[in-house]
């Protein structure tokens, strides 16, 4: 088996704004753990697998949209690891370079209308009841496991941050930061950025990971969706244009862009206060780019 343990490097973002606001700001480069497992997706399933293996299941049995990370990350993760795997994709029959992936990773791919989808355990039953070998794994790797892998991340600091900002989708990676926190950074506000419109789901979803957990570090970010998931604006495609060009850093539209624009906007706004260490989770997820690329054209 390939060894699940990683450590992703740190790097500092070198900006005169920082240096005017006198913060500084380093980038956790979980994007470099591997160029198809999104970096939170890879500490997420790491102990789904765990546990599927444990129970004797050799097929993991997943979801997701048409352009999900969560799919070719667990698609790749299945065939590194010995799984079979299954996706079943919202919406109508659709082909695109996300899903061929997934399709060469080996996944088996079953599309769902939008109305049955809602209904995952439901799903689940319909397409994998009759496997003794099938494993359920949500939506985004949404899970207690999923959050307890991703909790990890905290002991690859240096020192600890007065606050650490990361994207949020289902909420489990800021549910597990805020876990590995809790012991060993004690002090840190930890920033949820919500690519998603729709209201501020992100405490209700921690709760349900970790009920009884205190939430006052945890702070959610609503202003920065640029319309809802996937949807972007003119600014934020620019900023993503002059971020990646000037760093070298390649950032994508659905998660990091809307995360590192709310940074830098939150900065320009004097939210911070002087002396501020920040730490940034580039959360990868670069596949975003290929569905958008037009914008970038
Ligand atoms: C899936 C994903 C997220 C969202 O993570 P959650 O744990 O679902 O909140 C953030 N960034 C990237 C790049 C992703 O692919």
């Amino acid at each position: 088996m390939v060894p699940f343990n990683i450590h992703s490097p740190i790097e500092p973002l070198d900006f005169q704004l920082f240096r005017e606001k006198s913060i500084t700001v380093d980038i956790k480069r979980d994007d470099k753990i591997h160029p198809f497992i999104s970096g939170n997706k890879w500490r997420k399933l790491k102990y789904v697998l765990q546990s599927a293996r444990r129970a004797g299941k050799t097929h993991l049995v997943t979801f997701g949209g048409a352009w999900s990370n969560h799919l070719v990350a667990t698609a790749c993760a299945g065939a590194t690891f010995g799984f079979k795997t299954t996706g079943l994709v919202r919406g109508e029959a659709v082909s695109n370079p996300v899903l061929s992936l997934c399709k060469l990773y080996g996944m088996t791919l079953h599309f769902v209308d939008r109305t049955a989808y809602r209904n995952k355990p439901q799903l689940y039953d319909q397409y994998a009841a009759t496997d003794p070998q099938a494993y359920f794994v949500d939506e985004g790797g949404y899970s207690a496991e999923g959050a307890a892998g991703y909790a990890e991340i905290i002991d690859e600091l240096p020192h600890t941050y007065d606050h650490i900002f990361c994207a949020c989708g289902t909420g489990t990676t800021i549910a597990g930061l805020l876990n590995g926190c809790v012991s060993r950074a004690p002090e840190t506000r930890l920033h949820g950025v919500m690519v998603l419109g729709g209201g501020d789901f992100i405490p209700d979803a921690v709760r349900k990971l970790y009920p009884g957990m205190p939430q006052d570090r945890l702070i959610t970010h609503t202003g920065y969706h640029c319309g809802g998931y996937a949807k972007t604006t003119p600014a934020l495609i620019a900023f993503i244009k002059a971020f990646t060009a000037k760093t070298g850093i390649l950032i994508e539209p659905v998660y990091t862009g809307k995360l590192l624009y709310s940074l830098f906007d939150l900065a320009e706004h004097d939210y911070f206060k002087a002396g501020d260490r920040i730490l940034v989770i580039h959360t990868g997820g670069l596949t975003g780019i290929l569905g958008l690329h037009e914008q970038f054209a």
